[in-house]
């Protein structure tokens, strides 16, 4: 399931293919995704043009020109290609196809910028594919520049507002283990299962420890862990992107190279000591029972 550094990567791909241009046409394939897609959504998006794409934890928010934006969630198996000629047929779980113009303000430098950093986009017109053959992704139209699915989210992990007196006082009184905590999206935006394991395993953290004992040193550390498990997935985001050609052009998944997440039964590599799984709200996580207290 993507989580903020796959979302991240996938934004990034989707600047060079999509920001200052027009839609020149738009597939929908199907009424629903996780839930009923916008009404018209193809005829609303067609002849719009991208202003900007932001992202917000694990959403994608990209502003049009008439005040309204997109929202984007890839769920559990939503993924992007982008190609740079139209794809030959539609694939059984290619939901949406925007077909993009060329760039309107291509000035050489930018669109040089363009062609080396993305995957298939270039100065000339480009097909951007949602596939998502679970459905559970997401996609809504809305007027302004809030959705009220982001309105309420916590600061962004890599952003300025998260800090260890921020994540002591936003788990102060907590009782429940502190793995659980870090996925809720109101406490900190983006973090899932993976990456929550991981950050916990490089702070020394427990993820049954209560919530509400993280504080102080401790807030600290779980703060600069978090900081960088996600900052070295974007790199690696980034540098698949990089290296990625294929024809395909999809983007958004790489293979990370992870601690402990997944690795039930092999050895710690700080301790040796075998990772151990155990599930938590449902979810499965894994630990080092020696080097995580
Ligand atoms: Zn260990």
């Amino acid at each position: 399931m993507p989580e903020l550094p796959e979302v991240e990567t996938v934004r990034r791909a989707l600047v060079p293919a999509c920001e200052g241009r027009e839609i020149a046409s738009a597939y929908v394939g199907r009424p629903d995704l996780r839930w009923p897609l916008p009404e018209n959504l193809a005829t609303r998006l067609t002849g719009r043009t991208f202003m900007s794409l932001s992202r917000r934890g694990k959403f994608i928010l990209a502003r049009l020109d008439g005040h309204e934006s997109l929202l984007l969630h890839l769920g559990m198996s939503g993924s992007i290609r982008i190609h740079d000629h139209r794809p030959d047929m539609v694939g059984k779980h290619d939901h949406v196809i925007l077909e993009m113009a060329p760039p309107k303000s291509a000035d050489g430098a930018s669109a040089n910028a363009l062609a080396n950093a993305s995957a298939g986009a270039s100065a000339g017109p480009c097909w951007v594919v949602f596939n998502d053959p679970r459905r559970f992704g997401w996609i809504d139209l809305f007027a302004g520049d809030t959705h009220p699915m982001v309105a309420d989210m916590g600061p962004e992990p890599l952003g300025n507002l998260f800090s260890e007196d921020y994540l002591a006082a936003a788990l102060d009184r907590r009782t429940g283990p502190i793995k659980t905590a870090l996925l809720n999206q109101q406490i900190v935006a983006g973090i899932g299962n993976i990456y929550a394991c991981e950050a916990l395993f490089y702070a020394g953290l427990s993820p049954r420890r209560k919530a509400g004992t993280i504080r102080g040193a401790r807030a600290e550390r779980l703060v600069q862990s978090i900081r960088e498990v996600l900052l070295r997935a974007i790199d690696e985001g980034g540098t698949s992107l990089r290296d990625h050609v294929q024809p395909g052009g999809e983007i958004g998944y790489f293979v990370q190279k992870l601690a402990v997440y997944g690795r039930a039964g092999e050895p710690c590599p700080a301790c040796a000591t075998p990772v151990r799984m155990l599930t938590q709200s449902g979810r499965s996580s894994f630990y080092c029972p020696t080097c995580q207290r």
